[in-house]
């Protein structure tokens, strides 16, 4: 059985995100560095008021039933722990043998540099997916339209008024799912929002499996253009912005190591998590 972590909500966030904040410059250069002296290169798809969007690739050790991963963090600037993650990632460096990543790490830089949500012109640009107004989501778009298919996306979050890390799955053609392990490798660390709607939507175990009808939405968030054009599967990852950025970015970090290495063994790992949480109320925002 596992335990039940002493991570506790901080009650910062009452209206918005007031946690902690990091300096995303610094972050970037870490995370270079990093990448660097892990293999990885380097590829700029966008530049703007001194920052470089830049896409991270590994390739892979064993070009053998190569697996083609896409990571995305970022995106939101008062979420922090995504690029932290992302950091953390390259630095442990424990990827399959035989998966090849592209990893963007940060989406937002601009928003960071505000500490908040949006872009610098007030763009969220996770609704900006179908039609995009923004220079980042269209460079971004204009970078995928260049890139294979992908076997597996994940887009790393979170939300200030959760109670637990949760996540989206997209599995359309209801391939394995990681989404138990991947819930299993937070739990020691984390805790998971077991309520039964969140977001508005029927939850189960901190996994959120939204309806089909989702792709006929105006404002698409990033996993609905991967699941529209470059994936067959794939995940949000919503870390809760209300406990300890530690915990955060662990969550974050455990999550996606399950998922990848599900994926690089063919055969869904972990087992189904005994965790807590408490039912709420839908709510309007997130993601
Ligand atoms: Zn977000």
């Amino acid at each position: 059985m596992l335990e039940i972590p002493r991570v506790e909500k901080l009650g910062k966030n009452l209206d918005g995100y007031y946690g902690e904040t990091i300096d995303i410059r610094a972050v970037l250069r870490d995370i270079e560095l990093a990448a660097a002296a892990h293999g990885w290169a380097a590829e700029v798809f966008h530049s703007a008021q001194g920052f470089d969007w830049v896409a991270l690739r590994l390739p892979p050790r064993v070009p053998d039933r190569r697996k083609l991963i896409h990571i995305s963090a970022g995106t939101h600037g008062d979420e922090p722990a995504g690029p932290l993650a992302a950091l953390k990632l390259i630095q442990e460096n424990r990827w399959p043998d035989n998966v090849e990543v592209l990893l963007l790490p940060c989406l937002n830089p601009l928003g960071f540099l505000l500490n908040q949500r949006a872009n610098a012109d007030g763009i969220d640009l996770n609704r900006d997916y179908r039609n995009p107004r923004s220079a980042e989501t269209r460079q971004h778009i204009a970078w995928l339209e260049k890139q294979p298919e992908f076997d597996l996306y994940l887009c790393l979050h979170e939300d200030w008024e959760s109670n637990g890390f949760y996540l989206y799955e997209q599995n359309p053609d209801q391939r394995a799912s990681w989404a138990d392990a991947m819930i299993a490798a937070v739990a020691p660390i984390c805790p998971v929002d077991l309520s039964e709607n969140i977001e508005g939507r029927p939850a189960q175990g901190g996994i959120i499996r939204p309806a089909n009808t989702l792709a006929e939405r105006p404002d698409w968030p990033e996993a609905l253009y991967q699941i529209t054009h470059k994936s067959r599967q794939g995940y949000t990852l919503e870390a809760p912005s209300d406990f300890p950025l530690d915990a955060r970015v662990n969550a974050i970090t455990a999550a996606v190591v399950a998922a990848v290495h599900g994926l690089a063994n063919g055969a869904p790992s972990g087992r189904p998590p005994v965790l807590v949480g408490e039912a709420k109320a839908p709510r309007a925002s997130g993601v």
